[in-house]
């Protein structure tokens, strides 16, 4: 017989883990609507573009958000000497680089290794991306050599000092750090 909406679901009667974490280990993270329309939670990254964090490793320079550009946009050419994980909630994005374009649902993987000009497309609706970012980036100039940086430590920096210009409190960037 198939369920109803009534009927209580088939796990109720197990029951949960009672030793849940390990002496050292951290808190689980729930962060409720990650790709939030409460703009405030974005921090400009770069002047079209900007990244709302969800976890930050300072330990293993890495970092997780949801990269947000109401309309076109640009983060301009860098290198990453480490892999990053992306996947599309909303709009269009892509690298000048190649030729595929990311749509809501799209995966993408980039390896180690690999230098890019990401670009947010028209799209009626904003890009929202969720990235996995093994840091650092470096900075090309149009010649392909590096520039400057941007890692874990510039991120953290960046985000304590707008959260705290929005009112939600630089504090609040600490409670993201696991790992
Ligand atoms: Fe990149």
């Amino acid at each position: 017989m198939p369920p109803t909406s009534l009927s209580p679901e088939f796990w109720r009667d197990i029951a949960p883990i009672k030793d849940v974490f390990k002496p050292d280990a951290q808190p689980e993270v729930h962060i409720a609507d990650a790709p939030t329309s409460d703009l405030r939670y974005y921090v400009p990254f770069s002047d079209t573009v900007s990244s709302r964090p969800l976890w930050i490793s300072p330990r293993r320079n890495m970092w997780a958000d949801v990269l947000y550009a109401s309309g076109p946009g640009l983060v301009n050419r860098h290198y990453h000497p480490h892999e990053v994980f992306a996947y599309t909630i909303s709009g269009k994005w892509g690298y000048l680089e190649h030729d595929w374009v990311a749509t809501a649902g799209d995966f993408v993987y980039e390896t180690p290794g690999e230098g890019h000009t990401l670009v947010a497309h028209h799209h009626p609706d904003p890009m929202r991306v969720f990235f996995i970012v093994k840091g650092p980036l470096l900075w090309l100039d149009e010649e392909g050599n590096s520039v400057g940086h941007f890692d874990v430590h510039d991120y953290i920096a960046l985000c304590r000092a707008h959260y705290d210009k929005v009112g939600i409190g630089a504090a609040y960037v600490d409670t993201l750090f696991r790992g």
